[in-house]
């Protein structure tokens, strides 16, 4: 019997070896591919179009098809030149501990499913709190992303704001809840208005303030604060980077009992470098934050924190026992975020965080805010104008008179194969956005997608 078991096993073994002989091969010719997939490799995409199997087959045979015709068809997230969505790569001891926890297939659902999974989570979560400098005491949930991140923190918010208002959500649900009021800045990231939706909140609930041109919430610009508001403010603008002076903002919403929530997903980071700590000063007297590790900490994918300085009122809505148990430490991670089999991210987010250090941390943030800011340089004196002042890792330009073409350099530097970068229409005006977020970039980097630009242009010239 164990001898069968083991032999089992051995075929997982195979499958991992095979699996990272694949692996090495697809990273060694990262640099030398397209950074989108070129079309034969869309063409090929038709190999997987195929009805299910009706018998089994080798794993090896299965690995060999995604490998051949599934490595091309990806996009090269994982290389230096990919500048989308705010996302970065990998780091060399996240992707190995993915690997391994592969094999371990932990579900961090207690310390009775996993021990270590539960374990790593707790120590990750120390330092995090550790590198943003928030309260200690504050719980954080290791979920699939800001998104999720915020869908715990503000039904946390929503909770405790109607709590203080007399109003016990858990037994009287929310029909004839005292009504409460949400304050966003009007550069809110679309993903909160997901999660204010589900959570039950409508368009008509939504106060919207106005920014500065940088994108910034103008604090004088306000609404009167009360108990039943909920402040959602913004580190890291998904255009220019700009973070809203979150710790006016607090000053406000504390003197009127209000709630503030801050969306950090790549701009809290500016937290954990004493280069461009000052720019996100006060964020700490916030109610709670909500930052991803596979953007800017470059683990893999699906990886964000929701950090509440109240881990009550986030258990209030997250477990799945009784609201009375155990809390705070020996909370659960199925009682402390929405999933309830869950994998075990916090494994990565360890590994990245140990070995980096707080210095890695801080350069992997500082290089690539250098890295924009040459962007920014090599782009001007291309005859770009710079839309944003570039404070952080983003870099918003267009060419003035041509604005209207941005959107077609975008795509013909991205069929080229050089670069990824993407459209964006910034206070009315259409530009070319670039983010600096991978560990992998280099000046090299910025300077042949900057040459891609340009030959894009005199193309388009001609
Ligand atoms: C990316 C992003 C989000 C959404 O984060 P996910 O990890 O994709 O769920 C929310 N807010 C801001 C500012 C972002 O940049």
């Amino acid at each position: 019997m164990a001898q069968d078991k083991h032999s089992e096993l051995a075929h997982s073994i195979e499958a991992l070896r095979i699996a990272a002989g694949h692996g090495e091969r697809y990273l060694r010719g990262l640099e030398a591919r397209n950074v989108a997939p070129n079309a034969a490799a869309l063409a090929d995409l038709e190999r997987f179009r195929k009805a299910l199997p009706e018998g089994p087959s080798d794993p090896a045979a299965t690995l060999d098809l995604l490998a051949r015709y599934g490595g091309p068809a990806t996009t090269a997230t994982a290389a230096g030149r990919f500048f989308g969505l705010v996302v970065g790569g990998t780091l060399p001891a996240a992707l190995g501990a993915r690997v391994i926890a592969s094999a371990w297939d932990q579900v961090v659902f207690n310390d009775g499913t996993s021990a270590i999974g539960v374990e790593l989570e707790k120590v990750a979560a120390g330092w995090l709190l550790d590198l943003f400098d928030l309260p200690r005491e504050a719980s954080v949930g290791f979920v699939t992303g800001t998104t999720m991140g915020a869908l715990v923190c503000l039904a946390a918010a929503r909770h405790a704001l109607l709590a203080k208002a007399g109003w016990d959500a858990t037994s009287k649900g929310l029909n004839g809840a005292p009504r409460l009021q949400v304050v966003a800045t009007a550069q809110m990231h679309i993903t909160n208005a997901k999660v204010l939706s589900l959570l039950g909140f409508g368009s008509e609930d939504i106060t919207y303030v106005e920014c500065d041109e940088q994108g910034r919430m103008k604090p004088d610009a306000l609404p009167e604060l009360t108990e039943r508001s909920l402040v959602i403010a913004q580190a890291g603008n998904v255009n220019s980077g700009a973070i809203d002076p979150i710790g006016e903002i607090c000053a406000r919403a504390k003197t009127a009992g209000a709630w503030v929530h801050v969306d950090g997903a790549f701009g809290l980071w500016a937290a954990a470098a004493p280069q461009t700590r000052h720019l996100i000063a006060g964020y700490e007297a916030a109610d709670s934050w909500v930052s991803d590790g596979h953007k800017w900490l470059n683990t893999p994918y699906d990886c964000g924190f929701a950090i509440c300085r109240w881990p009550r009122a986030v258990h209030a809505v997250m477990a799945t026992v009784a609201p009375y148990l155990k809390v705070g430490d020996t909370a659960a991670p199925k009682d402390m975020v929405p999933e309830f089999s869950r994998s075990a991210r916090g494994v990565e987010v360890w590994a990245a965080l140990h070995s980096l250090g707080r210095e890695g941390v801080a350069d992997l943030v500082d290089r690539c805010c250098r890295l924009a800011r040459l962007f920014a340089s090599e782009l001007r004196a291309a005859g770009f104008d710079i839309l944003n002042e570039v404070v952080l890792n983003q870099v918003v330009a267009t060419l003035r008179g041509q604005e209207a073409r941005m959107s077609e350099i975008a795509a013909s530097v991205r069929a080229s194969g050089e670069a990824w970068f993407g459209p964006t229409r910034w206070r009315g005006v259409d530009a070319i956005r670039l983010s600096v977020s991978s560990w992998v970039t280099t000046e090299e980097d910025v300077r042949r997608t900057v040459a891609a630009i340009k030959a894009a242009l005199a193309q388009h010239r001609a």
